[in-house]
């Protein structure tokens, strides 16, 4: 097959649409012209023989009234008007004796055709159409009873309606021809405008792939279905973007928040290598050393948690339970540190409220958001839970009048190890936030918060009830 650049044309799509639609297109005319050559070559034949028809009836008069002379003066009157090359009578008696004839040496040999005399006698017109082996052209003939025991055969040359039906098919052999390269034509030009849309988008994937990391797709296709292939295809490199881009972060992340840890613990095993003698020094130096391991731990825990459930790849668990309990043992479980910092802490929630979804996950957002309520607060300040359900959505706030927000920070709290610079008096990682905003995303809700510097914070999620 014909190839261009190494690529079998045969291959393309475009090129066996181009066949497909030409075939159809020759399938198409050829169905059509033999209905249409059909009808005009009966239409032809049915001319003919009405003529002929016509012909031995007016014969069949002449006979009624002059009897067997007067038919054969007719014959001869009939063959002078006409070409005996075109025509011929011949006239038979019952048993099938020629009883006259016009001049037959140009029709060669004409077997006489009893049966048909026969037929004829039952008065019954018999047409015929004569292959004679002397002639280019087929003849038509007519067996007719014109009297008594009188049979007329009339012969005539289909040559004209021959030539006028071969015109016809010479005609629809050059058009056929014509349409089908057309079809080629056409078909191909469509296929190739068709998929020329589709054409730009493997260019782009094509430009994408050789390290054209931002190049997109062009949205304004012609064709719905391929800007729908165009945009979605946009959305996914957006996606796979964000991704690539989150994994780059999260890389200088634990690079940078990984190496403290255990800068310190290579210095302090160090120090106690260079300078420890005593069994109690190397001793506390082992349980600082097993405490920055339970941070490091903890931080990638926590790390992989927010990866799986960003992915999406986490599951999911349907527990059944009691919002206001959950509440409240959150309360219990930090009020140490509330009571060591001064801090009030009281959950409003009115009756029980029923709560399908994943209880340990909300216990962790819980969590988190309650210990930085607490740590970033007044001593002497007040945290207050408050939970309810409206339409199928659990909604809960927990709010706190500490130190607040900055609008500068408000947008990078949810970030990975993101810490302002308010709160580094204060211990954590900077990876509560995003894990409670992974976890209450992964479970189909969200979170938010309203802040004023010096004023407090609340923080509102909602969670949509499983079911
Ligand atoms: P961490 O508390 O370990 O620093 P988080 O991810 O839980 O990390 O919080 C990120 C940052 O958001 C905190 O460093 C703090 O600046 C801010 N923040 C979170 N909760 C509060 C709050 N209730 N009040 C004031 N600031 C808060």
């Amino acid at each position: 097959m014909f190839s261009k650049r190494g690529i079998n044309i045969g291959d393309t799509l475009s090129f066996r649409l181009a066949v497909i639609y030409a075939g159809i297109f020759a399938l198409t005319s050829l169905l059509a012209f033999s209905v249409f050559y059909y009808r005009i070559h009966s239409l032809t034949m049915s001319q003919v023989d009405e003529e002929l028809i016509e012909e031995v009836g007016e014969f069949a008069e002449i006979s009624e009234e002059d009897g067997v002379e007067g038919v054969r003066g007719e014959m001869s009157l009939e063959i002078e008007e006409e070409d005996p090359k075109e025509i011929f009578l011949r006239l038979y008696s019952g048993d099938g004796k020629v009883l006259a004839s016009t001049d037959l040496s140009s029709w060669g040999d004409l077997p006489v055709d009893r049966e048909a005399i026969g037929s004829a006698l039952k008065r019954e017109n018999v047409l015929k159409t004569l292959k004679l082996p002397t002639r280019d052209y087929h003849a038509r003939t007519i067996f007719a009873s014109i009297g008594p025991e009188l049979v007329l055969q009339i012969g005539m040359t289909l040559e004209d309606a021959e030539d006028y039906l071969q015109i016809f098919r010479n005609l629809f052999i050059l058009l056929f021809l014509a349409v089908f390269l057309l079809s080629v034509f056409i078909g191909r030009y469509m296929g190739k405008k068709a998929l020329s849309d589709v054409e730009k988008v493997t260019h782009a994937a094509r430009e994408i792939s050789r390290g054209a990391h931002d190049m997109r797709v062009d949205v304004g296709l012609k064709y719905r279905e391929v800007r729908e292939l165009g945009e979605t295809f946009n959305r996914m490199l957006d996606e796979i973007h964000v991704l690539i881009e989150g994994m780059r972060e999260l890389t200088d992340n634990v690079a940078h928040d990984l190496r403290s840890p255990l800068t310190r613990i290579r210095g302090s095993a160090e120090m106690a290598l260079l300078k420890e003698t005593s069994p109690d020094g190397f001793r506390e130096m082992a349980a600082g050393i097993i405490d920055e391991c339970d941070n490091l731990i903890e931080i990638i825990n926590t790390m992989l948690d927010i990866t799986e459930s960003e992915a999406g790849i986490m599951d999911i668990a349907r527990d059944e339970f009691n919002v206001s309990d959950l509440l409240s043992d959150a309360c219990e479980i930090y009020r140490p540190l509330a009571d060591d910092k001064e801090v009030s802490i009281r959950v409003e929630v009115s009756g029980g409220l029923m709560f399908s979804g994943d209880r340990r996950k909300l216990q962790r957002v819980l969590a988190n958001l309650l210990e930085n309520a607490i740590k970033y607060s007044h001593q002497g300040g007040e945290v207050v839970l408050s939970a309810s359900i409206s339409e199928s959505v659990l909604h809960f706030e927990i709010r706190d009048n500490g130190i607040g927000i900055s609008e500068d920070d408000r947008p990078h709290i949810f970030d990975r190890f993101y810490r302002s610079e308010a709160s580094r008096c204060e211990s954590g990682i900077g990876l509560g936030l995003t894990l409670a905003k992974a976890f209450a995303e992964a479970m189909g809700g969200g979170i938010s918060v309203v802040s004023s510097p010096g004023a407090g914070s609340v923080f509102s999620v909602v969670l949509p009830i499983m079911v």
